[in-house]
């Protein structure tokens, strides 16, 4: 299964692209495989092969087949699904049972939207006597579909199983430090048989041009990117000028509000599990973390503790909980904000840096924790993409959310208590698109998610995501009454 010469797959067949790069282990600087280097060219050949397909009948307005085609493709990703894991860990770095989490969360999302693809209703209604107006769900047209790399599977999985499954065709843009993983996953779908050509189609580069061409091309009708919000104003910008449906799933920084009737050892062991997720790198991960005043003590000495036992190494290796971050830049990126926040904030608790031990190729960094009391200051408000955690005092409830809802983002957070009206009640005042209650991180294929305010635009996951994909066409005919 395992191709680790990666090739762009354009109009059904697999082509090499102008040059090839290097995919890079960040546990060690080894060289994974090769990839193929496309860009604008190949984008426009990519798009070209989808609006062609788009427009024969053979696929979008045949739910039947688009349900064997994903169902087939879930079998076969199932087949492979060790190799997946291992080409994971080699090229993301997270630890083998994070990987072996996500790639069966990847499949069994795919098995929910292929099941799905037969079940996109519109609806009827009799406007006036004898007036029909038919509210037709249709497939939008070419979706492209940008992806990023640290969960490479499952973000993809969750971009184009609702794309498919309701008729879109689609162009693929992995992020490069992952395009060997994509490239693997969609090789299975190549393989299914049945599935038209042009359907599918990925291109691969180190730069951007390809996905420039993507957001701004006429003939491409929605843009579902995953990535920072940087990106995806920039995304935004770029689109305008086409008027292209976005899905944007964008960056986030969320809060774990802690009250004092939470167990203190057992919520600082799994919060700090919630901000070492695939080393920080999870747009979900736990980064604040505001306590009550009368258990922050408590907090301090078993947050501290928890971080400092996190086993960081070769994500290949079982007994590792994490792994290295994805590449070199983004290591010395967020070391480097780690730093400055150490230089300002109220209290260092656990000073992360490089461990000492570390193949010098390598891009690992253990985790830190600080407490700081002003919610403005940069590192309460910025996204650091690593295993940073701030740790913030509240008083009152109406304190709590005011300091949790003082953010520009809103993409989740978790409340931790034993009453179950305040838990519910919380959820309810914090602006974000997911909530937990006395749990992080807990993702479904049926359970949409999504950003408030900057974390994004729509929703993926879950039913509502045909939203993203979707045209709802007005029929009207007047077809008289008897009589
Ligand atoms: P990024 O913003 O750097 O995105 C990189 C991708 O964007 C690459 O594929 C690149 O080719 C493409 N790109 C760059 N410039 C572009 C342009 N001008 N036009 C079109 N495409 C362009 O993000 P990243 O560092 O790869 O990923 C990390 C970010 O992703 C974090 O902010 C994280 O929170 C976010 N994220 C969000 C979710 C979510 O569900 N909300 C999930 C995962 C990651």
């Amino acid at each position: 299964m395992t191709n680790l010469n990666s090739l762009q797959w354009i109009d059904g067949a697999w082509v090499p692209g102008t040059d090839r790069f290097a995919s890079i282990n960040p546990a060690d600087g080894s060289i994974v495989g090769h990839a193929a280097e496309g860009g604008r060219a190949e984008a426009e050949a990519a798009i070209a092969a989808a609006h062609a397909a788009f427009h024969r009948p053979d696929w979008a307005q045949n739910p039947r087949l688009r349900q064997a085609v994903l169902l087939g493709w879930a079998n076969r990703l199932d087949a492979e699904a060790e190799d997946l894991a291992r080409l994971l860990t080699l090229e993301n770095g997270k630890a083998i049972a994070q990987s072996r989490g996500e790639i069966a969360g990847a499949i069994s999302e795919i098995r929910y939207y292929g099941g799905l693809a037969r079940h996109v209703p519109g609806h009827v209604l009799e406007v006036e006597p004898g007036v029909l107006s038919t509210m037709l769900r249709e497939p939008a047209g070419v979706a492209a579909l940008i992806i990023p790399w640290n969960a490479p599977a499952v973000l993809l999985a969750r971009a184009i199983g609702p794309a498919l499954a309701c008729g879109c065709t689609v162009v693929v843009k992995p992020a490069a430090q992952t395009t060997l993983l994509t490239a693997a996953f969609l090789r299975a779908l190549s393989e299914v048989p049945g599935l038209p050509r042009g359907v599918c189609n990925m291109v691969s580069e180190t730069g951007h041009a390809a996905a420039a061409r993507l957001v701004d091309s006429p003939l491409v009708d929605v843009v579902s990117f995953t990535g920072s919000t940087a990106t995806g104003k920039r995304i935004m910008v770029a689109a305008a000028d086409t008027m292209k449906k976005l899905s944007l799933e964008l960056g986030g920084k969320s809060c774990c509000v802690v009250f004092p009737d939470a167990d203190p050892a057992e919520t600082a062991a799994r919060i700090a599990t919630a901000a070492t997720i695939i080393s920080g790198q999870q747009c979900t991960a736990a980064r604040r973390v505001l306590v009550h005043a009368s258990a922050f003590d408590a907090m301090k000495t078993h947050l501290r503790a928890a971080l400092a036992a996190m086993t960081v190494g070769n994500g290949l290796d079982p007994a590792i909980r994490m792994g290295p971050l994805i590449d070199r830049p983004a290591r010395d990126q967020v070391q480097t904000q780690v730093e400055r926040a150490f230089d300002t904030c109220d209290e260092v608790l656990l000073r992360g840096g490089v461990p000492t031990d570390s193949p010098a190729a390598a891009s690992f960094l253990t985790p830190s924790l600080v407490a700081h009391d002003d919610p403005s200051a940069f590192f309460c408000q910025d996204e650091i993409f690593g295993p940073f955690l701030v740790l913030e005092r509240f008083e009152t409830e109406a304190e709590a959310v005011a300091k949790a809802n003082n953010t520009v983002f809103g993409l989740s957070a978790s409340v931790w208590t034993r009453d179950g009206a305040r838990a519910l009640r919380m959820a309810r005042a914090l602006r974000n698109g997911t909530v937990w209650i006395n749990d992080h991180n807990r993702l479904f294929a049926e359970a949409e998610t999504g950003g408030y305010r900057q974390s994004g635009l729509g929703r993926l996951h879950g039913y509502d995501a045909f939203a993203d994909f979707t045209e709802l066409k007005h029929i009207c005919q007047t077809v008289g009454t008897i009589g």
